[in-house]
């Protein structure tokens, strides 16, 4: 197991500086006995203008198994191990991320005696690790590094044998960062995130896990946008716990933020309750289920309608699939929000090219919306009153025109499963309406038949055998091209409101 940190430097900074912050003299290569193995820690390059320190791990299978530690929960020697032992002994895992921790302790927690003014700055900063496990693959490695200031996140699927490239990837990814950030952030980013996407914790799941996971994620797990995922994969997902965490992280996200924010943010939770539902995972479904549909309709200009405060879009942005990519909402502070969370100000001229955000309603026509491949309008149909739908109908099926639509919204049958929830309520103050999966369906068919889609539903989180899933989605497709323009026109359009929406006509 292989980690490498550069950094370059000038006469004045030198890069050597590295050995300082990670405590660790250039000059000599030291070896650390660890629990698992021993850690060396070496430097191949060590100038002003450019240093790299080296961590390799030499993971000794014998000593995993005496440790207990290489065992399952059934007590049987788990997968882990037995990579260990036969497979990849060179793969960064959990194990590199206790080692990390065993030998950079000071670095990272911030600290350095001799030259205490070096953690608290940014310096040009790459890691690379050759053979990452990634389970979720580079498209999981971008959603969890892109958000976190990196200006290149580069992940490279390792093939299964270089010789025999129709076997196809293995599970490894060649990972490599680069940008401008603090040491001491890097690495609790690194400490975290490695065994989240190794999946495969090699111990068992104590309480103080949370405490050790909201300390690695000080400063930036809480306004993670995978904040839920990362939490139940670092805690083995291990409900109580997970949503332990997670209250916690939203104590810190809202202290985090300073006096007027508080109040914003406040608000925006609210408004956004039912996307937010404790346990998170729900959320993490429906964007998994989200990016499923889009990747299989092949989408690479996507509308995201109702985009709150751009979770979905900051998931879009860390794919380069995705080449254009719109959020609108009728609420200015969600947009802000979004902007705060995308770094829109921060924004690289490559990325920024990428994404959009428009206020607007999508209770009229707007020909900004029009040549996308897909739109999304997700858990935003319900926040309507039933008399405008009709108008979003014909903004986005008739105007608009997306190839493929994808419409989420609650199933109200699933309500009775929710613990918390009083029975008959619905799941948020703002829900004008929730649909059983009846009458999504009659209304999706209804759409669907009059603009001239078809339409497929897809159950999201878990499928009750009997009241169904908590989220259900719509998958709208139609085959002719955006510009064509043999659909429905405003006046031979059924709108039970009497309103009809004129063209052009924005909020
Ligand atoms: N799509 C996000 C947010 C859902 S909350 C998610 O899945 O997490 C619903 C969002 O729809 C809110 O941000 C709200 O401001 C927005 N919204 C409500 N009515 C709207 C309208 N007429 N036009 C555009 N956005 C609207």
């Amino acid at each position: 197991m292989f980690l490498t940190i550069s950094t370059t430097g000038s006469p004045e900074r030198p890069a050597t500086d590295l050995g300082f912050l990670l405590h660790k003299h250039p000059g000599k290569a030291q070896a650390f006995s660890t629990s698992h193995g021993t850690a060396h820690v070496f430097y191949p390059e060590a100038a002003a203008e450019r240093c790299t320190a080296a961590l390799l791990l030499e993971v000794d299978p014998v000593a995993l198994v005496r440790r207990g530690q290489g065992k399952g929960r059934g007590g049987a020697p788990d997968a882990a191990l037995a990579q260990y032992v036969n497979d990849r002994p060179y793969a960064a895992s959990s194990l590199l991320a206790v080692a990390l921790s065993g030998v950079f302790r000071s670095a990272l927690g911030g600290k350095c005696a001799a030259r205490p003014e070096l953690p608290e700055q940014a310096r040009p900063l790459r890691v690379e690790i050759p053979a990452l496990p990634a389970r979720g693959g580079p498209e999981l490695v971008h959603r969890l590094f892109d958000p976190l200031g990196w200006d290149l996140v580069r992940a490279e699927p390792v093939p299964l044998d270089e010789r025999f490239p129709e076997w196809g990837d293995s599970r490894y990814v060649r990972l490599v960062l680069e940008g401008e950030l603090k040491l001491a952030d890097a690495l609790r980013q690194l400490y975290v995130l490695l065994p989240v996407l190794d999946d495969a914790k090699h111990y068992w799941i104590a309480p103080d896990e949370v405490d050790k996971l909201l300390r690695a994620g000080d400063g930036w797990l809480a306004a993670h946008p995978e904040n839920g995922l990362i939490s139940s994969r670092y805690l083995a997902r291990h409900k109580r716990l997970t949503q332990d965490a997670l209250e916690r992280l939203e104590l810190v996200r809202l202290a985090e933020a300073d006096g007027s924010e508080v109040e914003e943010l406040d608000n925006a939770v609210d408004e956004n309750r039912d996307t937010e539902e404790r346990p998170v995972p729900l959320a993490v479904h429906r964007r998994d289920a989200i990016l499923a549909a889009l990747r299989a309709a092949g989408a690479a200009r996507v509308l995201d309608l109702g985009c709150g405060q751009g979770q979905l879009v900051q998931a879009l942005l860390g794919d380069p699939a995705y080449t254009e990519i719109v959020g609108m909402d009728v609420s200015v502070r969600a947009l802000n929000l979004a902007a705060k969370r995308l770094r829109l100000e921060r924004m690289g001229e490559r990325q920024s090219t990428r994404v959009r955000l428009l206020q607007g309603s999508l209770a009229y026509t707007d020909k900004r919306l029009a040549g996308y491949d897909a739109a999304v309008l997700s858990e935003v149909i319900e926040h309507l009153d039933p008399e405008r739908l009709p108008a979003l109908e014909y903004a986005v099926f008739g105007s608009a025109r997306p190839r493929t639509v994808l419409v989420t919204t609650p199933n109200v049958e699933y309500n009775v499963r929710w613990e918390s929830l009083p029975a008959g309520h619905a799941r948020h103050g703002d829900h004008r309406f929730e649909w059983t999966r009846a009458e999504f369906r009659a209304w999706a068919g209804e759409v669907a038949r009059r603009h001239g889609y078809a339409v497929e539903f897809v159950p999201v989180g878990d499928d009750d055998p009997e009241v169904g899933p908590p989220t259900q989605m719509a998958v709208f497709t139609t085959a002719d091209h955006p510009d064509h323009s043999d659909h429905p026109k405003p006046s031979d359009h059924p709108d039970r409101t009497g309103h009809t929406p004129k063209e052009g006509e924005a909020a």
